[in-house]
């Protein structure tokens, strides 16, 4: 049988790929690294955020932009010059400022059903990724933020989160290693946290076991339409000169931040802009370090810093969004927030071995992926997941594949809220 090719080794690629595999249909995965999870998927939030569902398509979020363009260490930076794809994003960003509310409450349901079905790929594959459940805790440092936050809970509790508001002193007993002085917070504990790169390698070798392919160090340069949803597709191996060619019976675009130039070949508009971000991985290497760093993830709404405790000995921090296209420079001045940050809220954490990231989140202007059918017959999208890919790819490799099912066999009732 001709395989279904899937683009993109990162989460969304990965879990498609198994969605798909374990429906028994034959699948190729094509990704320009040598490994899989190698870009955005490498080194994020580690955040599994249900709570994290608001879009941020709100006239406030465009103001507080426009008001830190001249601060170099603001959690929201965008670069001035224009490019014709940073301004049709910003256009359609605030045209989606009209379904700011809906927007979020399908977020927020997505996610919920997101996170079993991702620990439910995990549990059937023995995956170790450094889960941890203790929840997220938000935290704000004033009456006003607190009372904004107020709003977007109802939001999310429409959309069947558990989550409540809990006071200064419920914060220092859920997370007693808190150092700060907060007004107050909001504290989801069926939320949780792991490791975006171990979950999505453990279940790369958990697909390679069931029959899926994988071709690294392949960068796909065009995948050419054949008849009744066949496609070729053309890979150039790293380090070779030659292109080389194989059938597809479908294809699914996984491919992040490129998805919208293979959008483009497909006759498809899918206009993902790379929104970068930073992370740091602080290494606790003493027992005073480990026993200072907290256990229950957190969520500091004024910097937009989230952080994750993964296993014993590792404490991630990350944040920032940067409108600057496809540049993924690590940057000093913008890890040294992400390091001061760190310091403040955990004054016994030593920041002396910190091992610092950058990476492009692949965004669409209304927040939400697009997971379905293309234009063409046997073209389908599983991305543009923004600042949620690890969060909702448990549900959305679902819908994909539910989609690819339907399309093969016409006439199956397949409920895609979000297909194209
Ligand atoms: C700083 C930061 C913090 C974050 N924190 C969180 C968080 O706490 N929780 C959360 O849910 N999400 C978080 N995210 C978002 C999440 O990490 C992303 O949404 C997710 O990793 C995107 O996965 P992906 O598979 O779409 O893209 P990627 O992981 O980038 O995978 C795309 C793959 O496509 C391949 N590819 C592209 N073009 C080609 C080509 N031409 N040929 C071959 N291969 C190609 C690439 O090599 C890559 O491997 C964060 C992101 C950042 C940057």
């Amino acid at each position: 049988m001709t395989p279904i090719a899937v683009i993109g080794a990162g989460i969304t690629g990965v879990t498609t790929a198994y969605a798909l595999a374990i429906r028994g249909y034959p699948v190729t995965v094509y990704d320009r690294n040598r490994y899989a999870a190698m870009e955005t998927s490498f080194a994020n939030g580690g955040q599994l955020s249900a709570c994290n569902a608001e879009v941020w398509n709100k006239l406030s979020t465009v103001i507080q932009g426009l008001r830190w363009m001249a601060r170099r260490d603001a959690p929201l930076l965008m670069n001035p010059a224009p490019s014709w794809h940073k301004l049709s994003w910003m256009a359609e960003f605030v045209r989606e400022i009209a379904h700011y509310r809906e927007n979020t409450v399908e977020t927020v349901r997505l996610a919920i059903r997101a996170r079993e079905a991702l620990f439910g790929m995990a549990r059937a594959e023995g995956i170790d990724f450094d889960l941890k459940t203790r929840g997220i805790l938000h935290f704000y440092r004033d009456e006003t933020a607190f009372r904004k936050a107020e709003a977007v809970n109802t939001l999310l509790r429409e959309g069947g989160l558990e989550r409540h508001a809990v006071t200064p002193e419920e914060i220092r007993t859920i997370e007693p290693t808190l150092a700060g002085d907060y007004y107050g917070g909001f504290y989801t504990p069926s939320d949780a946290t792991g490791d975006i790169h171990k979950f999505t390698r453990g279940l790369a070798a958990a697909c390679a076991r069931r029959g899926v392919r994988f071709v690294h160090d392949a960068t796909v340069e065009a995948i050419e339409p054949g008849g009744e949803g066949a496609h070729r597709i053309h890979w150039r191996e790293a380090g070779r000169g030659d292109t080389r060619m194989e059938d597809a019976a479908a294809v699914v675009i996984c491919a992040g931040t490129g998805s919208r130039h293979f959008a483009a070949m497909l006759g498809d508009r899918v206009n993902v802009y790379p929104v970068k971000g930073y992370s740091i991985t602080v290494n606790l290497y003493t027992p005073e370090a480990r026993a200072a760093a907290p256990e229950v993830s957190i969520l500091d709404e004024a910097t937009k810093i989230v952080t994750s405790r993964l296993g014993e000995d590792r404490f991630r921090v990350a944040g920032t969004a940067e409108f600057n296209g496809f540049n993924r420079d690590i940057r000093h001045d913008r890890i040294q927030p992400l390091v001061d940050w760190t310091r403040a809220q955990f004054p016994g954490v030593d920041t002396d071995r910190v091992v610092a990231w950058s990476g492009l989140r692949p965004m669409l202007p209304n927040m939400l992926p697009k997971v379905g059918r293309g234009r063409r017959a046997g073209v389908f999208y599983n991305t543009g997941h923004g600042h949620l890919g690890w969060t909702l790819s448990g549900a959305t490799a679902e819908l994909v594949a539910e989609a690819v099912a339907a399309a093969s066999e016409p006439g199956r009732a397949a409920g895609l809220p979000l297909a194209a």
